[in-house]
């Protein structure tokens, strides 16, 4: 069969898919070191998961209170394996990240204790949970204060504000590992490294939390070997690898840890209970594949760079600039590309890529947000997806992609989208 008449038939026209040939071809170099780091990222799974004995047992599941469930126990000391922490938390009743990064910041701070992000403003949803934007519930409400340095003009760390801005009240340190929806490049775990160990050379017994949303398997250390006291993120991102259909983790230090699982359940009973409801066999299989998935989702993302930059439209990461986590942002410049964009991904998908998305209010959200998500898991952006924010600069924002052959197909029908509706410059 020949690939060109394959994607013809899918929509691809010709002069965009050798486009996407010859972009392919300038970077198998990379692909090969995304492939490398796979492998080391696999090798630390594999060697978790025979060190706890995972076992066919470990797929049954438990109901009602959920307790002595064999399952859900060893995959949360697989988890404390991977991450190289003494413990870890990880459970489909934990709803999303950003209940993760609750769960771990509630659960650890008491009223009187102040809360420092030392690189500028947080993922918007934690702007509701923290009470930087008043909403019911929030940590301010609990008299826990906030507050933030920005990173320098040059996207630094701002060391001389961050040792003014800590005091007797800085109880945790918020690191977001990712930009998120800004435009700030990703921290490299090495960077989070020295950030803490300054921190701690400032106060060594502040919590270093890193919200690692986007981050795991991108590179073969995580925050938490370079001394991040926490490190939280979500089941349908990167290391549910695809396949654990909802959860969250937290991994770190155990004192902390307990206090997660305490505030999560109840205090008295803790990690003892939450039934696994047949899930652990999906979230052990998807911690399997994730190191892989991880590497589509980059190859994905560097591909994406790499034929969009030379039309004109600024990239971050760049495309030749290295890779931290796995969100590409691309500046389209116009609601109308940002909206062709979405619909040329969801046109590519496996699923619902029948729909038009349209931009809409989303929860937690600023602006107005069009999604792209023909994923097989609601909301899940380890599959392909995009988010398109419809504010200046007009940047979208994709991430994922569970195989490389489905992102290039994604991507190449972003462009599609954009050349039919003439809003390429050069094509
Ligand atoms: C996705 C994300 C979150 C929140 O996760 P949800 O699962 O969407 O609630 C928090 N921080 C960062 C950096 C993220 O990328």
């Amino acid at each position: 069969m020949n690939l060109q008449k394959t994607y013809e038939a899918l929509g691809i026209d010709e002069e965009i898919f050798r486009l996407g040939e010859k972009t392919e071809a300038l970077l198998a170099e990379r692909f090969a070191e995304f492939d490398r780091n796979a492998e080391l990222c696999q090798m630390k799974v594999i060697a978790a998961m025979q060190k706890n004995r995972v076992s066919t047992e470990c797929f049954e599941t438990s109901t009602g209170y959920g307790y002595n469930d064999l399952g859900r126990d060893t995959l949360e000391s697989v988890y404390a394996d991977v991450f190289h922490t003494e413990s870890a938390l990880v459970r489909s009743q934990i709803t999303c990240g950003t209940h993760a990064l609750t769960l771990a910041m509630a659960a650890n701070l008491r009223p009187g204790d102040e809360i420092l992000s030392p690189v500028g403003k947080p993922y918007d949803t934690l702007e509701q949970v923290i009470g930087i934007v008043p909403a019911p519930g929030s940590l301010s409400e609990y008299g826990i204060t906030y507050r933030q340095v920005e990173l320098k003009s040059d996207n630094t760390f701002d060391y001389d504000g961050i040792r003014a801005a800590i005091n007797e009240r800085t109880k945790l340190i918020e690191i977001q590992r990712s930009k998120g929806y800004l435009t700030r490049p990703t921290f490299s775990v090495a960077q989070i490294g020295e950030l803490i160990s300054f921190i701690k050379s400032v106060k060594p017994d502040v919590i270093c939390m890193v919200d690692n949303c986007y981050g795991e398997f991108v590179e073969d250390l995580e925050p938490s070997d370079v001394g991040a006291d926490l490190v939280v993120g979500s089941l349908i991102k990167n290391p549910g690898g695809g396949l654990a259909p909802t959860g969250g983790y937290i991994a770190g230090r155990k004192e902390y840890v307990e206090q997660c699982a305490y505030r999560l359940t109840s205090p008295g009973l803790g990690r003892e209970v939450g039934a696994s409801l047949g899930v652990s066999r999906s979230m052990y299989q998807g911690l399997f594949l994730a190191p892989t998935v991880v590497a589509s989702a980059l190859k994905g993302a560097v591909f994406a760079a790499n034929l969009y930059e030379p039309l004109g439209f600024a990239c971050v990461p760049g495309a030749n600039e290295e890779r931290h986590d796995i969100i590409q942002a691309i500046t389209l410049g116009s609601p109308e590309r940002v909206i062709a964009f979405c619909r040329g991904i969801q046109a590519g998908s496996p699923v619902d890529s029948y729909v038009a998305p349209e931009p809409w209010a989303m929860p937690g959200y600023h602006s107005e947000v069009i999604m792209a998500a023909g994923t097989f898991y609601q909301g899940s952006s380890i599959e392909l997806s995009a988010d398109g924010p419809i504010e200046p600069p007009y940047a979208v924002y994709f991430q994922g992609g569970l195989t490389w052959a489905h992102v290039k197909f994604g991507i190449l029908m972003s462009m599609q989208r954009l050349k039919d509706a003439g809003l390429l410059p050069n094509l």
